[in-house]
């Protein structure tokens, strides 16, 4: 088989003419490996500062591309070097306060992945990546880190299988500096499917027929996808001791699967179970390779004054409810950057045009879900508006699942984020959407051709 080569200067081109959506850079003071970076979400509205980064990037960018090389020579140093394994994809991400020049070859028998990073010295935030390779990762095996040559670190990782190796930067955003990010795929990716039917016990159960027990009137198994917001690179928003959205939603998030896969009739799959980041488009696209029934994606608000409290409840729409909820949308969407999605080969889904929803049976199903959700919600905490909110958040776009984004509660509230890291409220939030899931089902079973086949 041939190897494969890819050149860092050919790479970073491509990023800096498709890549301008950078918000403004960081400069983080921590050097070394982080487990997560601070939180990445602003306390205010940031358009004009956003709109500034983003002209200035487009200037830079040909310059940039002129004279990369020089630049990476003259500066590069790794200061934070972190690695995701996760059953989708493995990614290794190194962080410097400049673009880094790279070379990424294979070798084969056995099968390893050389990553030569140039101008970078392999010091001990490199180095530490060796011990930091996950015996249950996986892809990779082994990782080991040394000078090549002056100036040159080379990066090799011993593969437990062939992979489809990626490789992209990524401009500063957030907390972030400029990032080079590896992913490692499977040649072949998972099927949903299958996937689904080794994890699920209850497969066996005849699909046309009223489950044992079940909800009245479900007339099949019903499949719920539960997407828990952020992870990996993207920690969403961050408590004030410490606590981060992706670690809450992903609790929160396991709870609720084990409280459906518990119910006759239902069953749970999740986006992510892992530290990982999943880009918005692909949850989407995960619910409908699955043909769910539900869709509701788990977060956990945050906002700059720390009194702002309760929980929320929100649908998709290109009109957004409120100002806050068209920027709490934005800032939801930048997930993407920050969790960092290669552009260049991103599912093309994304790019689409925002459907009018509310000419379509799945908006008057999205608000009925929210809404049972939402009055659920609200036997256990305080409701932050008291009714269902929209807005265009990308990841409830698929057109024919109803979809909910459920904001828990705010992390940035210490008494909420007291409660949210809290196991037996975790369990009463999971119970509560539970409970707003069956009563939406209680009045629109699911039905044997797919969830809107009889929209009423
Ligand atoms: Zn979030």
């Amino acid at each position: 088989m041939a190897g494969i080569w890819l050149s860092g200067i050919l790479q970073s081109g491509f990023g800096l003419r498709g890549r301008v959506a950078g918000a403004r850079g960081g400069s983080p003071a921590a050097a070394g490996p982080r487990s997560a970076p601070c939180a990445r979400r602003a306390w205010a509205p940031r358009g004009a500062d956003r709109a500034h980064a983003l002209r200035r990037g487009l200037a830079g960018a040909f310059a940039a591309a002129l004279f990369l090389g020089c630049v990476a020579a003259a500066h590069a140093q790794v200061y934070a070097a972190r690695i995701w394994p996760a059953h989708d994809y493995t990614r290794v991400t190194f962080e410097s306060k400049h673009a880094l020049n790279y070379t990424l070859f294979t070798l084969e028998d056995p099968q390893r992945l050389v990553l030569d990073i140039q101008s970078a010295q392999a010091d001990g935030v490199v180095t530490a990546l060796q011990d930091k390779v996950a015996d249950d990762d996986p892809y990779v095996s082994k990782l080991r880190v040394a000078t090549n040559r002056p100036g040159v670190t080379r990066i090799v990782l011993d593969l437990k299988t062939n992979v489809r190796p990626q490789v992209f930067a990524l401009k500063p955003v957030a907390d972030y500096g400029h990032r080079l990010v590896l992913d490692l795929y499977p040649l072949v990716a998972p099927d949903p499917v299958a996937a689904l039917l080794e994890l699920d016990g209850k497969i066996g159960s005849a699909p046309d027929k009223p489950a044992e027990g079940g909800a009245p009137g479900i007339a099949r198994l019903a499949t719920i996808v539960v997407d828990p917001g952020h992870g990996g690179e993207d920690p969403g928003a961050h408590g004030r001791r410490g606590t981060l959205e992706k670690d809450v939603t992903l609790m929160i998030g396991r709870r609720l699967k084990a409280l459906i896969d518990a119910e006759p009739g239902m069953r749970a799959v999740l986006t992510r179970d892992g530290d990982y980041y999943v880009p918005l488009g692909m949850r989407v696209q995960k619910a409908r390779n699955v043909n769910a029934d539900l869709f509701i994606s788990i977060h956990a608000d945050a906002f700059n004054r720390p009194h702002a409290r309760g929980s929320s409840v929100f649908t998709l729409s290109q009109r957004p409810t409120s100002a806050a909820a068209a920027w709490l949308a934005k800032q939801e969407n930048e997930s993407d950057l920050v969790g960092g999605v290669n552009l260049d080969t991103r599912d093309p889904y994304l790019k689409q045009v925002l459907v009018d929803l509310q000419q379509t049976a799945t908006y008057d199903h999205n608000r009925k879900l929210a809404g049972a959700v939402l009055d659920e919600l609200g036997k256990i905490n305080t409701l932050h508006k008291g009714r269902v909110e929209r807005a265009a958040f990308a990841v409830l776009k698929a057109p024919d699942v109803p979809s909910i984004l459920v904001e828990t509660a705010f992390i940035s509230n210490p008494q909420e984020e007291l409660r949210l890291r809290d196991d037996a409220y975790q369990d009463k939030i999971a119970r509560a959407i539970l409970a707003g899931i069956k009563r939406y089902f209680g009045a629109h079973p699911p039905r044997p051709q797919g969830p809107l086949a009889h929209a009423n």
